[in-house]
C-alpha cells in the first residue's frame, strides 16, 4: 500500500495536477490531505472539487477554517486576509459547509493526520524545532504523524530524545515515533520553489519526499488575473 501525503495545496491547481500525475506514476494507491486546500491560490474551487471527487481523507487547515467559519480573519497578515475573503466569495454554501465539517485530527492505518500540532490542533501553532515537536509527541498515539502548516519539510524522531532535521528518503524503524512535515503542494516556503509531497510505502516502511516542477507561470498569471495581491504570485518563484 502506497500513500501520497499531500498538504497545503492552497488553491494551486497546476501544482496539485503535477503531484497527482507523479503519484500515479509512482504507483500510489491511496491519498490523504493535511488541510489548507484553499487560500492564496486562484483555483480554490477546482482544488476542492478534485479532493472531494477523489474522496481523499482530509483534516482542516487554518485557511479552510477561516474561509468556512465566516469569522473575521484578524490574526492573518494583509495578503492572507485578502486571499481568505476572496476565496470565501468563490465558494458556494455547500462547499463552505464541507470545509467546515472537516475534523482537526484523523487516524488512518498506523499514522495520524493533523494540520498544525497535536498539542493544540485548533490553535494553529507551528512546529519548526525540537522543542515544538517535543510538545506534540505526548499526544501522538500512532508511530507516525504527518503535519503541514509551516510549508517546511522537516522530520522529527523521538526515541530516547527528540531529534530533527531535513530529509529526502528514510525508513521508519519500529519502537520510535515520527512527526513529519510533508512540505506544501501549492506554496513552498523553504527556498525550493517546487510542488512538494511525500510518498509513504506502508509495506517497505520507506518515506520519500518528492519535489516537482510544475506550470508555475500559469498559476502566477491566474493569481494576478484574479486581482489577488501580486506578491502571492511572485513568492511562488522564490519558494518562501
Ligand atoms: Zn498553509
Amino acid at each position: 500500500m502506497k500513500y501520497a501525503i499531500i498538504a497545503d495545496i492552497h488553491g494551486n491547481l497546476e501544482a496539485l495536477q503535477a503531484v497527482l500525475k507523479d503519484a500515479k506514476e509512482q504507483g500510489v494507491d491511496k491519498y490523504v490531505c493535511l488541510g489548507d486546500i484553499v487560500g492564496y491560490g486562484a483555483d480554490p474551487k477546482e482544488c476542492l472539487r478534485i479532493v472531494r471527487e477523489m474522496q481523499i481523507p482530509c483534516v482542516k487547515g487554518n485557511h479552510d477554517d477561516y474561509c468556512s467559519s465566516g469569522l473575521d480573519p484578524d490574526g492573518f497578515n494583509e495578503g492572507a486576509k485578502t486571499a481568505i475573503l476572496w476565496t470565501r466569495a468563490q465558494l458556494n454554501e455547500e462547499e463552505l459547509l464541507w470545509l467546515k465539517s472537516l475534523k482537526f485530527v484523523r487516524i488512518m492505518a498506523n499514522f495520524t493526520l493533523v494540520h498544525a500540532t497535536l498539542d493544540g490542533p485548533q490553535r494553529w501553532g507551528y512546529i519548526l524545532d525540537k522543542l515544538e515537536a517535543a510538545a506534540s509527541f505526548p499526544y501522538q498515539q500512532t508511530p507516525v504523524c504527518f503535519f503541514g502548516h509551516t510549508h517546511v519539510p522537516l522530520a522529527f524522531v523521538r526515541d530516547t530524545a527528540v531529534r530533527g532535521g531535513t530529509y529526502s528518503r528514510f525508513k521508519i524503524e519500529s519502537g520510535k515515533k515520527y512527526l513529519l512535515n510533508v512540505g506544501s503542494v501549492g506554496q513552498s516556503r523553504d527556498g525550493v520553489p517546487k510542488a512538494t509531497y511525500v510518498i509513504y510505502d506502508l509495506r517497505s516502511g520507506y518515506i520519500e519526499l518528492r519535489r516537482l516542477d510544475y506550470d508555475m507561470e500559469t498559476a502566477m498569471k491566474k493569481i494576478i488575473a484574479a486581482g489577488l495581491p501580486e506578491h502571492l504570485a511572485s513568492r511562488l518563484t522564490l519558494g518562501h
